[in-house]
Formats: C-alpha cells, sequence, structure tokens
C-alpha cells in the first residue's frame, strides 16, 4: 500500500514508512493512494480486536503480521476486554473510548502505536533510535508516554501549553516515569506547541536530524497515519453493538457526533464510511473556538480569531492538521490546491474553499459548536434525566448532536463519541452538577465520586502525591534547542 504527501504525489513511500517518518518530508501529512478492498459485513462480525487487526492490515500492510501486535498492544490495558464499550443513554448511543490506562480516547490509538513503529523499524532495519516529538492539548501528551514509555529504541518528548491543560492532565504528565521520556511546558496555547514542533520537522527533513543526533524523528499525534488507522476500528465496533442489539439492520446508516479539535477523530470515521461502513452524517462538534463550524458552513478557514481557553482544553485549537487529508480526497486528490490552501493558511491565516468542493464536504458532514454554559447546562440535564456522568468534550458533542436532531429532523441512530473520563475534568463536573468543587484536584475527584457513584479511576487517584519529575518550561522559540540538548547524553 502506497502513501504520499497531501502536498505532493511524489515520492510515495510504503506502509512502513509512512508510520516511521509521521510528517511527510514537505509538511504535508500522508495519504493513501486509494482506497484498500475490505469485506465490511465480514469485519462486523468480529470482536474489537479482530477488527482492529482487520483495519490495520488492510491500511498497513507493509508493516507485518497484525494478529500478535494487536494482542500485545491490548492485552489487560484496558479495563473492559470490550476495549471501547457503548451505552444506551436516552435515545443516543455513546460509544465510551476513555477506558484505557489514561482515560481519554487517544489511548486506543497510542496502545497500538508504539508496536506498530517497532515492527515497522525492524521492517525497514532501521538500526538508530527514533525521537518521538508530541506537542499535545492534554490527552495526546499523557497517552503516547504511557505508551512509549521504555519502548527499545524509541525515545520521546512532550511538549504541552503550559497553563492549558486541566491541573490532573499536567499532574499526570509531569510525573511521568521511564528512562526515555521528557516533558516540557510551552508558553503559549496549544497551536504554538503544535507549530512547533512542524518547524522542528521541517528544519529537518533531508535527514538532518538523523545526523545531527544520529536519531531519527517521528511523531505521535494524529498527523501520523499509524495513529489514525487505529482510531477507524472503534466506528466498526460501534455499528456492530447496534446490529447486535437489534437497533439497526445491517446496511443501514448511523450518524456519529465527534467532538473535535485536531479533526483526527473524526477523520478516522470519514474513513470507515469510504471504506464501506453505513455511516450517514459525521457531525463535527467544536467548542467556543469554533474554527471548524465556521469553516463547514462558510468554506472560509480562518484562524485569525481569538483563542479561547475553555473547560475542555482538549478541543482548544485553531489549526486542525487533520483537515488537511479531508481537503486531499474532498478534491479527488487535487496536492498542488491542497499546498495553495495550506501556503495560504501559514503566511496568511486563511483560505477559501470553493463551493464545488464544499457542497461534497457538506454531503458527508455536518457541525455545530456549544458554549461555556452549554456544556455545564448539558452535563447537569444529562445527569439529571439519566443518571450518566459525561465529561465536558462529550457533553460538547451531546450538545450539538440534541441540536443537529431537532435543526434536520434526521432521525437515523446517534452515535455520540465520548472521550474522555469525567474525572479528568473534576472541577468543571462539579461545579455542572452543582456541588461546589472545594480542595485540590483530588479532593474534587473524591467529591465526584461521592455525587456520582463512580469510582475515581485508579491511575488517576495515584497520582496525588507523586513526584513532579518534569519542571522545565520553555517558549516557543527554544523548543528545538531543548530537543538538541535532551537526550544528547
Ligand atoms: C484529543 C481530544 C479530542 C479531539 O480529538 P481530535 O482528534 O483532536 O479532533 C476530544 N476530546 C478529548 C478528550 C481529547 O483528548
Amino acid at each position: 500500500m502506497w502513501y504520499h504527501s497531501t502536498r505532493n504525489s511524489v515520492p510515495m513511500v510504503d506502509s512502513a514508512q509512512a508510520v516511521l517518518q509521521g510528517l511527510a518530508p514537505d509538511g504535508g501529512l500522508y495519504v493513501m493512494t486509494k482506497m484498500p478492498a475490505f469485506d465490511v459485513e465480514a469485519c462486523l462480525k468480529k470482536d474489537m480486536l479482530g477488527q482492529m487487526e482487520q483495519i490495520l492490515a488492510a491500511f498497513l500492510p507493509d508493516v507485518g503480521e497484525m494478529a500478535p501486535l494487536v494482542q500485545a498492544a491490548y492485552t489487560d490495558k484496558f479495563d473492559t476486554d470490550e476495549i471501547t464499550p457503548t451505552c444506551q443513554v436516552g435515545d443516543m448511543t455513546v460509544l465510551e473510548l476513555f477506558h484505557g490506562p489514561t482515560q481519554a480516547f487517544k489511548d486506543v490509538a497510542l496502545s497500538m502505536l508504539p508496536y506498530l513503529m517497532t515492527a515497522a523499524k525492524t521492517k525497514e532495519k532501521q538500526t538508530e533510535d527514533i525521537l518521538i516529538l508530541t506537542a499535545t492539548s492534554g490527552d495526546t501528551g499523557k497517552a503516547a508516554l504511557c505508551g512509549f514509555q521504555d519502548v527499545p529504541g524509541m525515545k520521546i518528548c512532550v511538549f504541552y501549553p503550559e497553563g492549558g491543560v486541566s491541573p490532573i492532565q499536567r499532574a499526570q504528565m509531569v510525573t511521568q516515569e521511564g528512562k526515555n521520556v521528557k516533558v516540557c511546558g510551552v508558553e503559549g496555547n496549544f497551536d504554538d506547541a503544535q507549530s512547533g514542533v512542524k518547524e522542528i520537522f521541517s528544519r529537518y527533513r533531508d535527514d538532518a536530524f538523523r545526523k545531527k543526533r544520529g536519531m531519527g524523528l517521528s511523531s505521535a499525534n494524529s498527523i501520523n497515519i499509524g495513529r489514525l488507522v487505529p482510531q477507524i476500528a472503534y466506528y466498526f465496533k460501534a455499528y456492530s453493538d447496534l446490529l447486535q442489539r437489534g437497533k439497526i439492520v445491517m446496511g443501514q446508516e448511523v450518524n456519529f457526533t465527534v467532538p473535535t479539535g485536531n479533526f483526527g477523530d473524526i477523520l478516522a470515521g470519514y474513513l470507515a464510511k469510504k471504506m464501506g461502513l453505513p455511516v450517514g452524517k459525521l457531525i463535527c462538534a467544536s467548542n467556543e473556538n469554533c474554527v471548524l463550524t465556521d469553516f463547514l458552513q462558510t468554506g472560509v478557514y480562518d484562524k485569525r480569531r481569538e483563542f479561547h481557553k475553555t473547560i475542555s482544553p482538549s478541543m482548544d485549537i485553531l489549526v486542525s492538521s487533520n483537515l488537511e487529508r479531508l481537503l486531499y480526497f474532498a478534491t479527488d486528490g487535487d496536492c498542488m490546491q491542497v499546498r495553495e490552501w495550506m501556503e495560504s493558511l501559514q503566511k496568511n491565516g486563511i483560505y477559501t474553499v470553493s463551493q464545488e468542493i464544499m457542497t461534497r464536504i457538506q454531503e458527508d458532514f455536518d457541525c455545530g459548536c456549544c458554549s461555556e454554559t452549554e456544556i455545564k447546562e448539558t452535563i447537569g440535564s444529562v445527569f439529571q434525566t439519566y443518571g450518566y456522568t459525561m465529561d465536558t468534550h462529550t457533553a460538547v458533542a451531546w450538545k450539538v448532536a440534541e441540536e443537529y436532531r431537532k435543526r434536520t429532523e434526521d432521525n437515523r441512530p446517534m452515535v455520540v463519541l465520548s472521550t474522555a473520563s469525567p474525572f479528568k475534568f473534576p472541577e468543571a463536573v462539579l461545579s455542572a452538577l452543582g456541588v461546589e468543587p472545594q480542595g485540590d484536584a483530588f479532593q474534587q475527584m473524591r467529591l465526584l465520586s461521592e455525587k456520582t457513584g463512580l469510582p475515581v479511576p485508579r491511575p488517576l487517584a495515584e497520582l496525588e502525591g507523586k513526584l513532579c519529575r518534569h519542571g522545565d518550561c520553555v517558549r516557543k522559540e527554544e523548543m528545538e534547542q531543548f530537543v538538541l540538548q535532551i537526550f544528547s547524553e
């Protein structure tokens, strides 16, 4: 299976190289030259890990035999064998993606990625170490650290926006153990951290980093195709759950609402649809950083706007990397056009997509955004009505899904993706439930447990009192220096 950059159809690399490199040398994202042949009905008959295996094998055939990798990646890492269970809440189906080691959906793909990379490295006979550079809006960081901790031949450095993540998210990262890990704050927001990482990548194309440090560079963000492909599996899982419960018959279309930031989670749903899964609309849900809502409605992507720090921090993003892949597919692979738009975004902070292309995109996508007040109201009312506790990101999706139904009267079954445990954001969730969020984050988690009857996830409770191992914070301009200095011993 061949991959090339969204911005240029040459050179082509195989799927193992695409995983190893993360970002294409010209700054674009790797895309497949064609969709793989895929037996959807056979896949829907399997359990989650069987589905994962079939999907990975279809997209990443050059990496190697998938069954042992999938077993190694998921056995005993999630608190349920289903990996990503669904539950019925009112007339919505909630797809819970937070049962992994760090209580966010990023665990699904980041449990797998280190195994994919290690296998790809062996396959490509790459002997030098790989440094994984990652920017995080809060959840990718811990999930990647957890996945790559002490993996031989790999080192990982995570940059997070200082002050831009929840106290629990920060505690998860700065207490991370492991000989091959580094964590560093960046003064600024997620976009600063992400563009800083992308700049380091672009400066070190032509293998300069390799020469300078004797290490390869790669990414654990959803710009890496190896991050994106495992996420397709849970769309199949949700669909087969609905089949099993008799909520749908084979072939009936289902809508998905996805709380979106970097557009990676929802893009996996789009790929599932392109593979033939009966997906109706993919509804892109944003918080007050509603750059994607504006784009999907008007065709104008304009990042020149105020950045809002919200109670759903993992979605506080103004430059959504994976939208570039959607633009590639929606233009039938017009790399020149995609490159023009991306250059315009870089230079002017804005680009405009033609009405014709937008009409195509709107066939698959709908959208909506949710204010801070609405997030809290939604958490409160869903808890009151159904006794179900949602985190702030899931609440964005729930609200947007409800609004979509009212607006369109589209009554196809709706799956709401739930991306994090409410215990990662205890202050906001408590106040939404009408409880004064007293004390520190750990005290708040205990209060949340009392209020909801849910246990505090053990890995979060165990953070209390743990040693802070990573106290660094740099300016964006200092990120490269930081990367060059660390791991040099
Ligand atoms: C990362 C994240 C999102 C956004 O996912 P994208 O793939 O970046 O669109 C939503 N919710 C939570 C909890 C996340 O961690």
